[in-house]
């Protein structure tokens, strides 16, 4: 499924739309409708063979009223300065939805990342921080890991980041492994947190969790924790996952109408999120088209894995039974598509608080940097259902005292929280 419309665009006309409803200022507009800061770079690399091999990186600062910039760094073949500048938006709002003290970043490499050995990533992404680190700080803006980075890059980056300012600095960068500087909890955070609002959406729905069944597509870091969240967490059933095989160059769903394993299925993915499918077979799970998942018969629909999934051609084909669309990826929904399932009247989960688990963690990971301190798994998962219990209900009052879509909701909760921190700053 191609990604229908340019994710910029996606993202400015959500922010637009709302910005309509709020009756905001458009001076305060033009400010948001923008990064503030723009980074677009080339970093030569040494490959293993001795040749030079030269790399497209970006780095987007969308705003920073509310706290240091924050957000993930992706590998991705198709990354574009629009799809980083998108994401860095979402972050802005993410942040703020969640209410933690920190404003929107988001970086990039186009790059496929399975064609580096470790040593080549290693190097690249130390060039990475060699071009940014004087933009790049716990007070400046905190990057993490996204699609196709890992927890040990962010060691190297850390890494890099403090040997050139002089001083182990591990807050510059979350996401980091156990034992260089990371937090317990962070790798199912945002795939738990997912799922805390999937709970707290079944409350107000009056859906008994234990009586629903979940489709997801992708079975990454997000998608596998959300699995392992609906199954143990709620106690329902998740009948499919999907995924993109690397060899066949195609995507497939894995399905299993009595419910998937997803502890089987992690033990037969490889480090890119490809599934043995003959060991899935032999398993007694269904091997399908990749676009399946969006047309199960399930009470969930849980799209984590890229953006512009569920758009014009997909919309349709969702069944009549879904009753909760979560958005475990940044922007699968676009705004075409939206208008459907407000039509089928769908509960949309917006992505940028059904999976703010992950920066809310990530937040978590630099306090426990700042204090020398660390707290173990149960203490970071309570205060992460905390936490997001509390902006869930934020924005379900928002959408219920104004009547607007959960999405409108959430942009109307995170604009007014970065607008009066504008506004007390004096930029406005
Ligand atoms: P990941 O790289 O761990 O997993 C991505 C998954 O998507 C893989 O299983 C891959 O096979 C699958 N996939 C890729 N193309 C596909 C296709 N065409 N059809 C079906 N499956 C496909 O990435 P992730 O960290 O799980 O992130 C997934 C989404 O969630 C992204 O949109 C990301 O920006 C967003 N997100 C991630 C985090 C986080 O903490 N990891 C936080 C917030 C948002």
């Amino acid at each position: 499924m191609a990604n229908q419309i340019n994710a910029f665009e996606m993202a400015q006309r959500q922010f637009d739309h709302v910005a309509e409803l709020l009756n905001l200022d458009p001076q305060v507009s033009e400010i948001l409708r923008w990064p503030l800061r723009e980074f677009s770079f080339r970093i030569p690399v040494r490959m293993d063979d001795g040749s030079v091999r030269v790399f497209q990186g970006f780095r987007v600062q969308h705003n920073d009223a509310r706290g240091p910039n924050k957000g993930g760094i992706r590998f991705h073949p198709a990354e574009t300065i629009d799809t980083v500048r998108a994401l860095a938006t979402w972050m802005t709002w993410k942040c703020a939805v969640a209410d933690i003290p920190l404003g929107g970043g988001k970086g990039g490499i186009i790059l496929d990342p399975a064609t580096l050995s470790n040593s080549e990533k290693e190097r690249l992404v130390r060039g990475w921080v060699q071009v940014m680190w004087r933009n790049i700080g716990p007070r400046q803006d905190v990057p993490a890991p996204d699609v196709g980075t890992t927890p040990q890059m962010m060691a190297w980056m850390m890494d890099e980041y403090s040997k050139l300012v002089g001083a182990y600095t591990p807050g510059t960068i979350t996401g980091k492994p156990l034992g260089g500087g990371g937090s317990l909890g962070r790798t199912e955070a945002t795939g738990y947190g997912v799922i805390y609002t999937v709970r707290e959406a079944m409350k107000y729905l009056k859906m008994d969790p234990a009586k629903c069944t979940a489709a997801i597509q992708g079975f990454g870091n997000v998608s596998q924790y959300a699995a392992i969240g609906f199954n143990e967490i709620l106690k329902g059933k998740v009948i499919c996952v999907s995924f993109y095989d690397r060899e066949d160059k195609v995507s497939y769903t894995v399905s299993k109408a009595d419910g998937i394993d997803p502890h089987f299925l992690m033990t037969i993915t490889d480090q890119y999120g490809s599934i043995d499918k003959a060991k899935a077979k032999a398993a007694g799970y269904a091997i399908e088209d990749g676009g399946e998942w969006i047309k199960k018969d399930v009470d969930v629909l849980i799209p984590a894995a890229l953006e512009g999934q569920i758009n014009n051609e997909t919309v349709n084909l969702i069944a009549p039974r879904v009753k909760i669309v979560a958005e475990g990826a940044n922007g699968p929904t676009t705004p075409d598509a939206d208008e459907v399932l407000k039509a089928k009247n769908i509960f949309v989960i917006p992505d940028f608080l059904c999976n703010a688990g992950g920066v809310t963690v990530s937040y978590f990971e630099g306090v426990q940097n700042d204090m020398n301190y660390y707290w173990t798994k149960e203490e970071v998962l309570e205060k992460l259902d905390t936490k997001m219990t509390i902006a869930f209900q934020g924005v379900l009052d928002m959408s219920l005292n104004r009547k607007v879509f959960m999405r409108d909701a959430a942009y109307m909760v995170a604009i007014d929280r970065v607008v009066k921190a504008m506004q007390l700053r004096g930029w406005v």
